[in-house]
C-alpha cells in the first residue's frame, strides 16, 4: 500500500492519548488483520488503518468504513506481539469521526447503530431483529439501500433459519442491567463531553 505523509502529524499522538494504545509500537506484522472477523468487509484492514494513523492520514482514517465495522471482539489484541488493542482505537476513531462531522456510509452506520441497539436490548446480538432494524434504518436513510442485496439477504436468512442458526425470538442475558448501566454511563460521558460545545452551538 503506497501512502503519502498526511497533513496532520499530531493525529497519531491524539489517537494514542485518547485510546491509551501505543499506536507507534505497531511494526505492521498484520497478525491483527489475519485474525479479524470483519476485515474482509473493511476498506482498510486493521494493520493498514494503524499504518495510516502513524502517517497522519486523518481524512482517510476518519472517513473509512472500517472504523464502523469493528465489532470490538478483541481478537487483534490477543494476537498482537505488542499487545496493541484495536477495539479502543476504533472506539476513539468513531468518537473523533462524529465530533469532526465525518459522515459514515449510511448502510454501514445503520449496521453499527442496529448492532448497538441489539446489545442494549438483549445483552447480545439477536440476528433477526438486528437485520430488520438495519433494513428499516436503511429505508429511512436512503430507500434504495433497503433493496440492495435484499434477495440474497432473504435467501441467506431463510437458509439460516431453516438450519436453526437464527432464532425467531430474542433471548435476554441474565445480567442485562449491567449492560444497560454501561450504556447509561456512555451517554452521560458523551453529554459531559458535548456540554462545553453547547453555548457555541447555540450562538
Ligand atoms: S498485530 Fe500488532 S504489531 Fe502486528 S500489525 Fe497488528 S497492531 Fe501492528
Ligand atoms: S476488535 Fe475490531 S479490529 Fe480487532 S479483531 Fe475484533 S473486529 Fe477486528
Amino acid at each position: 500500500m503506497a501512502i503519502a505523509v498526511g497533513p496532520d502529524l499530531t493525529f497519531s499522538d491524539t489517537v494514542r492519548e485518547r485510546s491509551g494504545e501505543d499506536i507507534h509500537g505497531c511494526f505492521y506484522c498484520q497478525k491483527c488483520t489475519i485474525g479479524c472477523p470483519t476485515a474482509y468487509v473493511m476498506d482498510y484492514k486493521p494493520a493498514q488503518l494503524l499504518r495510516l494513523i502513524q502517517m497522519g492520514q486523518k481524512d482517510r482514517v476518519l472517513g473509512s468504513s472500517a472504523i464502523w465495522l469493528c465489532v470490538g471482539c478483541e481478537t487483534c489484541g490477543t494476537r498482537c506481539p505488542n499487545r496493541i488493542r484495536l477495539a479502543p482505537v476504533m472506539d476513539t476513531l468513531r468518537h473523533m469521526a462524529l465530533e469532526e462531522k465525518y459522515v459514515p456510509e449510511p448502510a454501514v452506520y445503520a449496521l453499527h447503530r442496529s448492532f448497538l441497539d441489539s446489545i442494549r436490548l438483549w445483552g447480545r446480538v439477536h440476528e433477526l431483529s438486528l437485520i430488520m432494524e438495519h433494513k428499516a434504518r436503511c429505508l429511512l436513510a436512503e430507500p434504495p439501500l433497503f433493496f440492495r442485496g435484499l434477495i440474497s439477504d432473504l435467501m441467506m436468512g431463510g437458509d439460516l433459519i431453516l438450519k436453526g442458526k437464527i432464532s425467531f425470538l430474542p433471548e435476554r442475558i441474565k445480567r442485562l442491567g449491567e449492560v444497560k448501566r454501561l450504556y447509561e454511563e456512555a451517554t452521560r460521558f458523551r453529554r459531559a463531553q458535548d456540554a462545553p460545545l453547547q453555548p457555541e452551538v447555540e450562538r
